[in-house]
């Protein structure tokens, strides 16, 4: 038996979670402003949710999903994203009765089988948005302005978007035939060979290889921006026009795709500056043919993921403060039989009066107490020993200056109300 978190995994410690608290905090409040309402779905869902909502060729489905067998021998899959179970929700809800687009946001971990490296986990947690039921380009504006403005509350810099489209059925498969794998072909031997695999599989997903070899032939290949239908072409201009009316930064990036039939139309990712392509803080896009994937009617909708992990890096590396926790503000010292059993009277009192309150136990000499309290990082200690209990007052210390005085035990709530802000 080893005393070690599972690999990739880690805990997060009272002292850590100033970080994850504020950023959760900050998104939950901007998931507000925009309308957003929470949803929460299981942290595991049947299997063939993701196996068909996020695709077969895909690494998440192919290597890296936690599926098991339930003892009733169901297979289950720890999930590996939040849209398919998002949109299996709003199916199983009827969502579509409710004014479109239904807009619902999710904070909470994901699971991965990947390898573990800074920034990369196989728990790690997401802050997911999604507005279902509606095609409207605004739809795909709102989300990403969602995104723009977390980044920009936290307080990151120099941000962009990276932009592409990657068309729908009826435009991209004739790109992909008689465009992109003529021109992968050609030059099939230029690829590394993962590629050279992914041009069989999933053709789309080698634009945006990270396989150093294979660059030259991905930056000449040609753009399937050039080759949109009717319909994505003016769903991506209109987009295109929105992001300048609003004044927001964008980078038209063709390596942009997501490789999947479901897919459709906007892809995005925001970058800020300091970061780049390598490790994405979050990214979305449209999914127009998810919901039939699915089993469900025909629904559009458009959504972001945003990896915590990788925001609370940035943040501590860019040396950006975050509010400090609350923590305890009152520590209660006693000495003796008696004065232990007011100690642990006061300590109720001060908390049902709302006063965040540590009380002393086992019994230590009072001189090891103070040192606790010290250690607590409490505004005050207060005394309950010999002399106190007899008059029946309070010492009360403030622990800055070193300060006391004696207060009527009766009356020490209000006294510390008055001096603590609340
Ligand atoms: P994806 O669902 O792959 O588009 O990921 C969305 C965001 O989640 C990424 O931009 C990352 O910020 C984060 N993310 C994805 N996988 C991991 C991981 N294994 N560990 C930490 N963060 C991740």
């Amino acid at each position: 038996m080893r005393y070690q978190s599972p690999k990739g995994t880690f805990d997060i410690l009272p002292e850590d979670q100033a970080y994850s608290r504020y950023v959760k905090a900050r998104a939950q409040h901007i998931a507000t402003l925009y309308g957003y309402g929470e949803i929460e779905t299981p942290i595991f869902e049947y299997t063939p949710v993701f196996a068909r909502g996020i695709g077969q060729n895909t690494d998440i489905v192919e290597k890296e999903m936690y599926t098991f067998e339930d003892k009733g021998g169901e297979s289950l899959t720890l999930r590996p994203e939040f849209t398919a179970g998002v949109v299996r929700a709003y199916l199983e809800h009827g969502m579509h009765v409710r004014p479109q687009p239904v807009r619902l946001y999710s904070l909470g971990p994901a699971f991965r089988h990947e390898r573990p490296q800074a920034g990369r986990f196989r728990q790690f947690h997401q802050f997911n948005v999604e507005a279902i039921g509606e095609q409207d380009p605004a739809v795909d504006l709102e989300v990403m302005l969602l995104t723009w403005h977390l980044y920009d509350d936290l307080g990151f810099k120099g941000l962009s978007f990276q932009l592409n489209s990657t068309g729908c059925p009826a435009c991209r498969p004739d790109y992909l035939q008689n465009i992109l794998i003529p021109y992968l072909r050609r030059h099939v031997d230029q690829l590394a060979a993962e590629d050279q695999r992914r041009l069989e599989r999933n053709p789309l997903r080698v634009l945006d290889s990270k396989e150093r070899q294979s660059q030259p032939v991905i930056e000449g290949a040609p753009r399937i921006i050039d080759f949109l239908c009717d319909e994505c072409r003016q769903h991506f201009d209109t987009l295109r026009s929105y992001l300048d009316l609003l004044d927001r930064r964008y980078v038209l990036n063709h390596r942009l795709v997501r490789g999947l039939d479901y897919y459709t139309k906007t892809v995005f990712e925001i970058w800020a500056q300091g970061i780049g392509a390598q490790n994405a803080l979050g990214g979305g896009g449209r999914y127009d043919g998810l919901a039939e994937a699915l089993g469900g009617p025909h629904t559009p909708g458009v959504g972001v993921a945003i990896g915590l992990e990788r925001i609370i890096l940035l943040l501590k590396e860019q040396g950006i403060a975050v509010p400090p926790l609350p923590g305890p503000e009152v520590f209660v010292a006693y000495q003796g039989h008696t004065g232990k059993r007011a100690a642990l009277q006061l300590a109720a009192e001060l908390r049902a009066a709302d006063i965040a309150t540590v009380s002393a136990v086992s019994d230590r000499s009072l001189k090891a107490q103070m040192k606790q309290a010290d250690r607590e990082a409490v505004r005050f200690a207060l005394i309950l020993g010999d002399e106190e209990v007899a008059t029946g007052k309070v010492t009360v210390r403030e622990m800055a200056t070193g300060q006391q005085v004696a207060i009527a035990r009766s009356n020490v709530s209000n006294y510390l109300r008055g001096r603590l802000v609340f």
